[in-house]
Formats: C-alpha cells, sequence, structure tokens
C-alpha cells in the first residue's frame, strides 16, 4: 500500500485526523482546504461536547446514542495519539446539566426513560472505562426540586445531571493544526478552493481541480469537506441521497477577567440553547433561535455574514438575555468578558424539519459515515466527537 498518493479534502477535524492516520500507514497525503489555516471553520468553532447520546433525547429508539457512543467513548484516545498529549485541563471539568424546558418536544419522564436507557448502554459498554472520565458507572441523576431552583429559571421544568463533557475546540484546533503540519508525509495545498474531482480517463486514478488552476491526480481521493461536500460528491458521480439539511449557526465565544463558577448546561429538548464552563474563565454560549442565521436544502451553503463590532455586540445581547432567563448567573459572567468573540459553523444532518417538531429528522443522527465509488471516499462527519475515531476506522479500510 505504501507510497499511494491520496489527496484529502478538507483540513477540518476529520480531514486533519484521516490525513495523519493516512500519512503513519506510509500513504503520501496531500490536505487541500481553501482556508489559509487547517482547522480553521466548523472544527474550531463550536462546543465540542464529547457526545455519549444524551443530547439525542428525543430519539428514543437510542439509535442515535448507539452511533454516537463508541466513538466519543475513544475521543480523547484517537485524538491522544495525533496531537501527542492529552486534553487534561483543556474539557470542562463537571458533569453536564441537562435542564427539561417547559416547551421541550419531550416530557420529563420520556427524558428520564431515555437517559435511564442511554445510562444503561454507557455502563455496558467495553471502552466506557476510557471516556473523558470514567463512565462505566454513567447515571443521569435527576435534580431536586432545591437543586433546580437554586441553578434555573422557572421555564425549567425538571433537571438531570449527566458525566458527559466537552473540550475546547479552540485548543484543539491549535494542537491539530500543529500536528498536521508536522506530520511527515502530509503535504498542505491551503488556499485552493476544489472545484471538480474527474477519473482520469478510464484510468483508477482522479484527478482533483482547485480554483486556481490546481490540478493533480491521485490513487484515493477522500472527500471531508462537510459544508462543500456534496457538490463535489456529484463530479465525482456519487449521488446524494436526500433528504438533508444545512444549518449555519452562531455562538459566543467569552473569556472572563475572574473566574466563575457556572455550571455547564443544556437546555433539552428543542430549539433552545447551551452553556459550556471549560476552566472557570472560558465559556461558550448559544441561544438556537439567535443562533440560526442559515438553512437550506441545496448541495451546499453559502457562508452567511458573521456579525461584527455592534452587530456582534447585538447578537451576545440577545443571547444573553435568552439564557438568563433559563440560567440566571449567565449574565453575570458575559458582562465580566475580558474578551468576546461572535463565531459560528456549518452544520450538516441527513434531515429536516424543526426542532420544535418532535417528528423532525434532526433528533436523530444516526446515520452519518462513509460512501464509496471505487477508490473515492465521502465522509459524512456527522459529529466533532466521533471525528478522530471514524478517522482511525476509515485509514485502515482505505489500507485493507
Ligand atoms: C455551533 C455548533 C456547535 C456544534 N457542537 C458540536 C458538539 O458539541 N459536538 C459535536 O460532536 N459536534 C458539534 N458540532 C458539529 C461539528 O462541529 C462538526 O460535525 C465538525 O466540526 C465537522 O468537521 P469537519 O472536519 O467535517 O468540517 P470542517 O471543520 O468544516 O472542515 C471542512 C473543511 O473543508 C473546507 N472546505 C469546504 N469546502 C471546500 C472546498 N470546496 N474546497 C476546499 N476546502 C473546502 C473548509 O474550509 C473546512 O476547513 C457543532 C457544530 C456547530 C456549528
Amino acid at each position: 500500500m505504501s507510497g499511494r498518493r491520496v489527496a484529502v479534502l478538507g483540513a477540518g477535524i476529520m480531514g486533519s485526523a484521516l490525513s495523519m492516520n493516512l500519512a503513519r500507514r506510509g500513504f503520501h497525503v496531500t490536505v487541500i482546504d481553501r482556508e489559509s489555516e487547517p482547522m480553521s471553520a466548523t472544527s474550531r468553532w463550536n462546543e465540542g461536547k464529547i457526545h455519549l447520546g444524551y443530547l439525542y433525547g428525543a430519539d428514543p429508539t437510542l439509535a442515535t446514542a448507539r452511533h454516537v457512543l463508541p466513538g466519543g467513548l475513544l475521543f480523547e484516545e484517537t485524538l491522544r495519539e495525533l496531537i501527542g498529549g492529552d486534553v487534561t485541563g483543556h474539557t470542562t471539568t463537571d458533569d453536564d446539566i441537562y435542564l427539561v424546558h417547559r416547551r421541550s418536544v419531550v416530557s420529563p419522564d420520556e427524558v428520564r426513560a431515555t437517559f435511564d436507557a442511554i445510562s444503561e448502554l454507557v455502563r455496558q459498554h467495553p471502552d466506557a472505562g476510557r471516556y473523558l472520565v470514567d463512565a462505566s458507572d454513567a447515571r443521569a441523576a435527576m435534580l431536586t426540586a432545591a437543586e433546580l431552583q437554586a441553578m434555573a429559571g422557572e421555564e425549567i421544568i425538571a433537571g438531570f445531571r449527566v458525566p458527559e463533557r466537552s473540550v475546547d475546540t479552540r485548543w484543539v484546533a491549535d494542537r491539530l493544526a500543529a500536528a498536521l503540519a508536522a506530520e511527515p508525509g502530509v503535504d498542505l495545498r491551503l488556499g485552493t478552493a476544489v472545484v471538480q474531482v474527474a477519473r482520469d480517463g478510464g484510468r483508477a486514478r482522479w484527478r482533483v481541480r482547485g480554483d486556481d488552476g490546481y490540478d493533480e491526480e491521485f490513487d484515493v481521493v477522500v472527500n471531508a469537506l462537510w459544508n462543500g461536500r456534496l457538490p463535489i460528491d456529484v463530479t465525482a458521480g456519487l449521488a446524494p441521497e436526500p433528504p438533508w439539511t444545512h444549518r449555519y449557526r452562531l455562538c459566543v465565544f467569552i473569556r472572563t477577567r475572574a473566574e466563575h463558577e457556572l455550571a455547564s448546561a443544556v437546555v433539552a429538548v428543542g430549539p433552545f440553547g447551551d452553556v459550556k464552563n471549560y476552566n472557570g474563565r472560558d465559556f461558550y454560549f448559544s441561544w438556537y433561535p439567535v443562533g440560526l442565521i442559515a438553512e437550506g436544502t441545496d448541495l451546499e451553503l453559502g457562508s452567511p455574514d458573521v456579525p461584527t463590532g455592534h452587530g456582534a455586540e447585538a447578537f451576545v445581547d440577545s443571547v444573553r438575555a435568552e439564557l438568563e432567563r433559563v440560567l440566571p448567573g449567565v449574565g453575570r459572567v458575559i458582562d465580566d468578558a475580558e474578551e468576546s468573540t461572535v463565531q459560528g459553523g456549518f452544520v450538516f444532518a441527513r434531515g429536516r424539519g424543526a426542532l420544535d417538531d418532535p417528528q423532525s429528522g434532526l433528533h436523530r443522527r444516526d446515520r452519518y459515515g462513509v460512501q464509496r465509488r471505487d477508490s473515492y471516499y465521502s465522509v459524512d462527519t456527522g459529529k466533532y466527537s466521533t471525528a478522530p475515531w471514524l478517522a482511525r476506522l476509515l485509514a485502515a479500510e482505505i489500507a485493507g
């Protein structure tokens, strides 16, 4: 296998992890991205929840939990193999709190039943002890009325504490980008937008073409372009399977002057928001209806304008106001910001509908993965949390 030339399209968490895995198996890898640095798109700007499945409390079939669990449990290990260090000190330190909103698409009793079943899945998994914290005794503990009252606003009607953690995605992005650049056997082709992947005549090779005249031949091509993936699949003769939805979500990343004790919490289940406290001073805040600034079902979603200046300030104010109603204390943290960044990213999902509809396909995430046409592979990353693990599996498959 050694010496075969592979093009990896996209230098997000999927493309970066895959390129390093392939190079370590002896392939000569060229990574192509339109940005000037690897890991500068969605994989840098998200909340970094390393899913055990609880976020998908509206999927009582547990198909989503089963799909996200194996890769989530091995996230730390598969990432450590790549960056050569562990994520200690760059993850949320306490259990995540799921707060059930009174307009949740599933009732507290249903959430409790699904969470108990997910905890059981986690406990029984052979890798439960290899998660960011030991999850071999995972439980969803219901908050007492007093705990709930101390923490949440009136719109919250129940709460659960689960052993999920999130990683600081900006820290991971910096480490992974540096590791990718230092990896022998990986060439970076940055600043090139891929426009086509075509069969090279009758031969079992592929030509990758860019918007700047770039044109090179490869034995294997892996498309990990996320939002930009489907149009390139079409050029390679791989027809996308509907339904799908692209969304663009904005969120707020804040560094405070002082340390704060705000809990990491998700308001569930539906179009609400969340808070991540990575280390007492670095925080993530989102409120879904305010942050959803573009949505579409075309092959690709155009990049929306990310607000700056007064627009960014107004956005932070809206997120603050919405979150403060359900999680009093958020406002105090946001007001103490030393640095505030409004950024966002794309979400691709194999479903349609709105999050306030219990029947929406967006409440499930159990169909992402790899499609293949000969030596052309297309990867729907699905989740940040499973990307390094999926990349390891795919590299093994490509190596045969
Ligand atoms: C607000 C938000 C919160 C999220 N929270 C979580 C979470 O908590 N946990 C979780 O598991 N997942 C989460 N996700 C989803 C997660 O971020 C993505 O699944 C993941 O980052 C996708 O990784 P990727 O490498 O496929 O894509 P990207 O990081 O977007 O990488 C794709 C790369 O392809 C490049 N590209 C695209 N088109 C072209 C082209 N034509 N030519 C050249 N380059 C191109 C882009 O520049 C980019 O660098 C969240 C997403 C958002 C937006």
